[in-house]
């Protein structure tokens, strides 16, 4: 293995146990969340100030839109398909659309949190 794929894979762990997890990049304590998709302040570990980094505003609609598109035709599809009643399509609904929310925030929103820290030589 290469020394170039060894960095990487070591960049999407960071980032998969960042937005999963919520393990501050910096010193690995499980501080980066303060709610489902938003993050804490600051580290209470080692006081990374998570705030400043986090992205905001117009820039996350570019994942929201389309996943919500694709959410609105998965729902349609399933109801096509399979015909469920009423009560168990919105049921699924209700458990599968925050959840692919959530998580699809949380993984942006950590990938754009490791790129900025890299960016500004706070985490290798
Ligand atoms: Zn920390």
């Amino acid at each position: 293995m290469s020394n170039t794929t060894e960095t990487n894979q070591k960049g999407q762990g960071g980032l998969i146990r960042a937005a999963l997890f919520g393990l501050c990049p910096r010193c690995a304590a499980r501080t980066l969340w303060d709610a489902p998709a938003a993050f804490a302040p600051a580290c209470r570990g080692c006081g990374l100030a998570f705030a400043d980094y986090e992205p905001r505003g117009r820039g996350l609609y570019f994942v929201l839109l389309p996943l919500t598109f694709l959410l609105i035709a998965g729902a349609l599809k399933l109801d096509d398909l399979l015909r469920p009643p009423l009560w168990l399509l919105l049921a699924i609904i209700l458990v599968v659309v925050p959840g692919v929310i959530i998580g699809a925030l949380r993984l942006m929103k950590a990938a754009l949190l490791m790129a900025r820290l890299r960016a500004s030589g706070v985490v290798a």
